[in-house]
């Protein structure tokens, strides 16, 4: 086994043993970036320099016994997350040069814990987008097959895990960006409840629905990142006073006890057959294990998330993407001769066409004899949403679905029908619409692409999440498949 292979765990046992430096794990990562990255594209920035300068502080703790789990394990952030003095560009002209004054407070969590940081990863120009084609640089490629996409919004963070180009990484989901991209790139992918991990130094999307978390190996690895970065930080208002527990004491390998529902508006129209096959296997596996399954929950309002998601994220995110004016920070284009005129050629060219696409739609929702109609009502259809998922939490514990309708899709083959690529979060915005936590884990293949299955609970019981999540990994083999490259 080469060790950029290796798991968090993994890495974390060899690391106390001595039998590996983090300077050496390090620099197994960075080789294997050169190796695949001009295939893969995963990354943005690629912060070698200082990835063996954390490497050798890492290794300076491990002597000393003040090791954590993640101490010295190299990781990638996705660049929507702010790592201070190093290039946080949002997928976008726009930030392409900005330096943050300041780190996110994941970051910081993850310093603490002796962060390697090997690079910031691609995404879709903030975060807007299923398949990291919306980036303003280059899409980046899925590594199970560099013809198609890796999803997005966090394609580069879900690919740079696929190709081994780093042990695990940070993304944010807002609409299913980590679950998706997880899915189809055959990694797992955790997003947890609203408000359990603080956004401080996540550059906004749609305040009300965006959310950081892992992207990992397996299971194991979700809970050790997940017991770093959770918890309360009184900079983000809507990050949860609430204490964290031990995520790895929810590793359980069975489920008795545990009541599994199936809601079956998520077989959606259109669902690929092998999908659909997959994850009814998971759930028989599940059931297998000791879960009590209800194959017919029903939760109504599915239908309406969608739509309610693209009237509240655009008009969230016009009203976020007003402070790229080209005075404060980013792209500045000063060729007009008035600052208004500034200000429009700022925004003409600092923002790709999907960015422009939310700006119009978020601001049509708003505008006035328009924000009954469409913004009110979306609020009240969240409402509705939310109300079903509390009802169904009252019989079940977890509620199991597809991640996504269909494994990779070809590059290109959505970039003329915005609906079209829209459609590919059908299954996972529901839960950024209630707030709940969800993970993706592989489930399968389909005519040899991964496929994840989705794991939801109700808000801040990530560990039921976990236990389900890691009882089904440990009896199948699906967490170990590999892309070939
Ligand atoms: N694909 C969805 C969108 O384009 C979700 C993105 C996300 O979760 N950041 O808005």
């Amino acid at each position: 086994m080469e060790h950029y292979n290796l798991t968090i765990h993994e890495a974390a046992d060899l690391l106390a043993r001595r039998e590996v430096s983090s300077r050496d794990l390090t620099q197994a990562v960075l080789d294997r970036i050169r190796q695949v990255e001009d295939r893969v594209k995963a990354y943005v920035t690629i912060t070698e320099e200082l990835a063996l300068k954390q490497a050798d502080e890492a290794d300076k703790r491990i002597a000393a016994g003040d090791a954590a789990p993640l101490t010295g394990v190299p990781a990638a952030i996705k660049d929507v997350i702010c790592t201070k003095g190093v290039p946080t560009t949002c997928g976008s002209r726009m930030l392409e040069n900005f330096l943050p004054p300041y780190h996110a407070h994941v970051t910081e969590r993850l310093l603490d814990a002796g962060l390697v940081m090997v690079g910031k990863v691609n995404m879709d120009e903030f975060a807007m987008g299923s398949s990291t084609e919306n980036s303003a640089f280059y899409p980046t490629r899925n590594p199970w097959d560099l013809e198609r996409v890796p999803g997005g919004s966090s394609g580069g963070s879900a690919a740079a895990v696929a190709a081994d180009e780093c042990i695990y990484a940070l993304g944010s989901d807002t609409g299913g960006s980590i679950r998706q991209p997880a899915s189809l790139c055959g990694v797992v992918g955790f997003k947890p409840t609203y408000g359990r991990i603080s956004r401080f130094g996540l550059v906004a999307f749609a305040s009300s629905l965006d959310q950081i978390g892992p992207l990992t190996k397996d299971v194991t690895d979700c809970a050790l990142v997940m017991n770093v970065v959770a918890g309360h930080d009184r900079r983000d208002s809507t990050s949860a006073p609430l204490d964290v527990p031990d995520y790895t004491q929810s590793l359980i390998p069975d489920l008795k006890g545990i009541r599994i529902g199936v809601p079956q508006e998520y077989f959606v129209e259109g669902m690929d057959d092998q999908v659909r096959a997959s994850i009814e296997a998971a759930v028989k596996k599940m059931e297998e294990l000791g879960a009590e399954v209800d194959w017919q929950v029903s939760l109504p309002s599915t239908g309406y998330a969608l739509a309610c998601y693209y009237i509240i994220a655009p008009s969230e995110a016009m009203a976020n993407l007003a402070r790229y004016d080209g005075v404060k920070y980013g792209y500045s284009n000063t060729r007009g001769d008035t600052m208004w005129r500034n200000m429009e050629l700022t925004r003409q060219h600092g923002f790709g066409d999907e960015v422009k696409r939310r700006i119009m739609l978020g601001t049509y929702a708003l505008s006035a004899g328009y924000y009954d109609a469409y913004y009110l009502k979306a609020l009240k259809a969240r409402t509705l949403i939310r109300r079903e998922f509390d009802a169904a939490f009252e019989k079940c514990d977890a509620l199991v679905t597809a991640v996504a309708p269909t494994p990779a899709f070809k590059i290109g083959e959505k970039t003329d029908d915005p609906l079209q690529m829209y459609l590919s979060d059908v299954c996972t915005i529901p839960v950024n619409i209630a707030g709940l936590p969800a993970i993706s884990v592989p489930c399968g293949l389909a005519d040899g692409l991964p496929v994840g299955v989705h794991i939801m609970a109700k808000p801040f019981d990530e560990p039921t999440i976990l236990r389900v999540a890691y009882a089904y990994e440990q009896a199948t083999e699906w967490h170990k498949a590999r892309p070939k490259l």
